[in-house]
């Protein structure tokens, strides 16, 4: 059953574990622990799980659907920074856009020209990161590693739109260090492409609950993570 202060005292403990080891991951690697930022994603939880987590200090909230996106902004407070981490239709791209923060998950040009053409119509600018499929599992979105530099030309066109980094999932492997390979493969790529300005690819969105601390060792400088916080926290589901 739902108890508020249970939710509460094991989000706030949940939480304090995470940024621990995040802070640790940091350490080992020589890196600020202000170099990395938690987007904390919801999509196993409900709202008001959600809102909870943001009374505890957690501005950057992250969903893989939009629409679920659009129900929990509306349901928490403007001061939420809402990510998109999964896969974005293209008919969905006029009533998502107004609601975020960065997009983690771009993997086509179609859908890169499609978020310009919207973000022109609304006057908005949007940050995005092209979803690499690092792992090149073939049930996944994204670019493959080697097609990023030749699409950088592309980025010239875009008006609204900014490129910030890319973002990968690695393949779920029972040992973390597994991905470890990955992760410094994707970072070694964004210092090795120019990029044309005013976009950069200074983010690099990878780590999940089973790989952060190995993604955070190897340049992430944004990490997502659901599980490690909710699992098994008292309370509702969506
Ligand atoms: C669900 C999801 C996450 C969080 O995964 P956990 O393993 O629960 O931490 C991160 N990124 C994306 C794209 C997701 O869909």
């Amino acid at each position: 059953m739902f108890s508020g202060t249970a939710l509460v005292e094991g989000l706030r403990q949940r939480l304090e574990e995470v940024h621990g080891r995040m802070a640790a991951a940091c350490r080992r690697s020589g890196r600020a622990s202000d170099a990395v930022t938690l987007v904390a994603v919801t999509k196993s939880v409900s709202a008001q799980v959600a809102a909870v987590l943001h009374r505890l200090g957690v501005v950057e909230l992250g969903e893989s659907r939009p629409q679920e996106l659009w129900r929990k902004a509306a349901a928490l407070p403007p001061t939420v920074h809402w990510h998109l981490v999964g896969h974005l239709q293209r008919n969905k791209i006029d009533r998502t856009l107004p609601l975020i923060q960065l997009i983690h998950s771009v993997d086509s040009l179609r859908l890169l020209d499609a978020l310009d053409q919207e973000a022109v119509k609304q006057d908005r600018n949007i940050s995005v990161l092209l979803e690499v499929n690092a792992s090149e599992e073939a049930q996944k979105h994204g670019f493959a590693a080697g097609e990023i530099s030749a699409l950088l030309p592309h980025l010239q066109r875009l008006q609204k739109v900014r490129l910030a980094g890319l973002m990968t999932m690695a393949a779920q492997v029972a040992d973390p260090q597994d991905c470890r390979p990955t992760f410094a493969a994707l970072h070694a790529l964004t210092e090795r492409v120019a990029v044309p300005p005013p976009h950069d690819l200074h983010h690099l969105s990878m780590g999940m609950s089973n790989d952060f601390e190995v993604a955070i060792e190897e340049g992430a400088t944004i990490v997502r993570l659901g599980t490690v916080l909710f699992e098994g926290i008292p309370g509702d589901r969506p």
